[in-house]
């Protein structure tokens, strides 16, 4: 049945259906809503990103009816992950009355996917929103294995090999290395010109040949790079100083000198019984 089937034809179809003569019809698009049989089987192949098509469509699997039980609904659109259950599509307020807040429909929508059902990876038992174990197979994902993921950002993963510095970029690092020792010193804690050079050799794995000294405003980019330098060396050398700790042989043997002592006391005092030691 389609858009093309005629009206007498459509209502032939409909009434052979419900004598039981015909078992299935397939239709596109028409049997959305006011198609009112007792339908007990639906299978879902057309993808829709519209809850309230999606609604109407399973809608005409919903209604009771004499004898009937349950109702089998194969979704191979995908729409259940997309859209969730349709008795979990519910809303408290209007969607669209907005109280002057310009985000509020992201925020609903926000709020909608947390109330998508999750698919279990082992036996592909759509869980309830909120449900991390399968109630049907047991399966317990593992952590990060669940996690939603929003791939609409276009955002580019980050990575330390792919960034190529540019002579200019080295400048601005060694400008703002520069700034910071001038910075040091004004506070009078000045740092030496070798240490801005291994600061900057640490960056680039090269010392600062060709380079200008003047300084430019340091940025929270090399901020953070010579803060996280200094924790890393201040961590160092405080193992360094546990190790020499723990390294450090026993000078004083408190353990020997007091029995040393007492042997001589012993031999000092004890008078022999009988002529001499
Ligand atoms: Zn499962």
């Amino acid at each position: 049945m389609t858009a093309g089937t005629p009206h007498d034809e459509r209502q032939l179809i409909i009434h052979r259906f419900e004598q039981g003569a015909t078992k299935v019809i397939v239709n596109v698009g028409v049997l959305v809503a006011g198609f009112d049989s007792d339908v007990r089987c639906i299978i879902y192949a057309r993808p829709t990103k519209s809850e309230i098509r999606w609604i109407q469509c399973v809608g005409r699997g919903l209604r009771t009816a004499p004898g009937k039980d349950t109702c089998l609904i194969f979704d191979h659109s995908g729409s259940v992950h997309r859209l969730g259950f349709p008795d979990a599509i519910e809303y408290d307020s209007l969607p669209g009355t907005s109280d002057g807040m310009k985000d509020s429909k992201v925020q609903e929508r926000a709020k909608r996917v947390e109330k998508l059902p999750k698919e279990c990876t082992q036996c592909h038992f759509m869980k309830p929103a909120g449900v991390y174990v399968c109630p049907k197979c047991g399966h317990k994902p593992l952590s990060g294995e669940d996690v939603e993921v929003d791939s609409s950002r276009g955002l580019k993963k980050v990575s330390k090999k792919e960034r190529k510095y540019t002579k200019e970029d080295k400048q601005r690092w060694w400008s703002q290395i520069k700034y910071y020792q001038r910075q040091r010193t004004s506070m009078g804690k000045p740092v030496s010109d070798g240490w801005c050079g291994h600061t900057y050799k640490s960056k680039f794995g090269t010392w600062p040949n060709g380079l200008q000294d003047y300084p430019i405003e340091i940025s929270p980019e090399v901020s953070n790079f010579i803060k996280s330098k200094q924790i890393a060396f201040a961590k160092g050398r405080e193992k360094q100083q546990k190790q020499q700790e723990t390294s450090e042989p026993q000078i004083a043997l408190p353990s020997i000198n007091p029995a040393l002592k007492s042997s001589e006391y012993l031999r000092q005092h004890i008078t022999p019984a009988g002529g001499s030691l």
